[in-house]
């Protein structure tokens, strides 16, 4: 193991880096977010793709793990088709928004379910065949489940529903509580966290089926014997990609492309580093690492 390759201490607080072949040698698992980290809706990041090809032949397990609204399908789909980026590319892709389908599949088989849906124009074909009865009032349902809003919509434009379901004391499910989205066309724009927040605060019940919360790492490393010092998580979000990855003993490198940047105020590692490591970041959010990109 070179000096490089050595995990870095923890309560050390976040080290810059430049190239993630620096930190390369100290883990065998690395968790890849995918919108800010590999793409931004439009395009690849200099460096992404062949940050993968690195990884992988390296001998590395490279798992993509995305709060996305549609199934895995659809993420490895658009990821060939519109960014060149083949199944060949990684080992695994595991999508929040499909451990919430078949948290559903497995509920409708059982008992039926009734659901109130809340998603931007076509995001609803999630819940295509999975067996479970749609309905316009959210009072007559058995969950909500809130995958996408409108381009421009927050919590003013959803209140009327979500008032609803609160006082009927239905489930809030969804793929993401993310605070920040990376937008194809609007760029780095609010995610869903204010209307989770929302409900959760009115004391309405909340599922979140992506990161931070356990579900999605338990479907990204099953079968794998690692022990979670050896896994490496690489996002572009504080609140779900550093927090979660922290909560399971992962590291975590907070890479400064998509949200990254906004989220700290800083555009390059080492400042970046500097106000992580400062009073007003709760240790549970400050990553291992800080790098410039995903470039290997
Ligand atoms: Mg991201």
């Amino acid at each position: 193991m070179t000096a490089d390759a050595r995990p870095h201490a923890a309560g050390s607080g976040p080290r810059p880096i430049a190239r993630l072949s620096e930190i390369a040698g100290a883990y065998d698992v690395f968790l890849v977010d995918q919108w800010g980290v590999l793409h931004d809706g439009v395009a690849l990041y200099p460096g992404a793709q062949d940050a993968l090809a690195d990884l992988m032949a390296h001998g590395k397990r490279v798992v993509l793990l995305t709060n996305s609204s549609k199934t895995v399908a659809v993420n490895e789909a658009r990821l060939a088709t519109r960014f060149g980026v083949g199944r060949a590319s990684y080992h695994a892709l595991v999508s929040s928004a499909e451990l919430l389908r078949d948290a559903l599949a497995a509920r409708a088989a059982r008992a039926g379910v009734r659901v109130f849906c809340v998603a931007d124009a076509g995001d609803e074909v999630l819940l295509d065949g999975v067996g479970c009865t749609r309905v316009d009032d959210p009072a007559e349902a058995d969950c909500v489940v809130l995958l996408s809003v409108a381009p421009g919509e927050g919590l003013d434009e959803h209140r009327g529903w979500l008032e609803r379901a609160r006082v009927a004391g239905r489930p809030l499910l969804s793929p993401s509580a993310d605070a920040l989205s990376v937008s194809a066309t609007r760029g780095v724009v609010a995610g869903l966290a204010a209307i989770v927040a929302a409900y959760a605060a009115g004391g309405g019940p909340c599922v979140n089926f992506g990161k931070p919360e356990g579900a999605v790492y338990d479907a990204a490393l099953a079968g794998l014997d690692v022990p979670p010092e050896r896994v490496l998580m690489i996002g572009d979000q504080l609140e779900s990609d550093v927090a979660g990855a922290r909560r399971r003993g992962f590291a975590s490198c907070l890479v400064l492309t998509g949200a990254g940047a906004a989220r700290v105020g800083a555009t390059e590692p080492r400042t970046a580093c500097r106000v992580l490591a400062g009073p007003n970041v709760p240790e549970a959010l400050r990553p291992t690492y800080v790098a410039p990109s995903m470039a290997f």
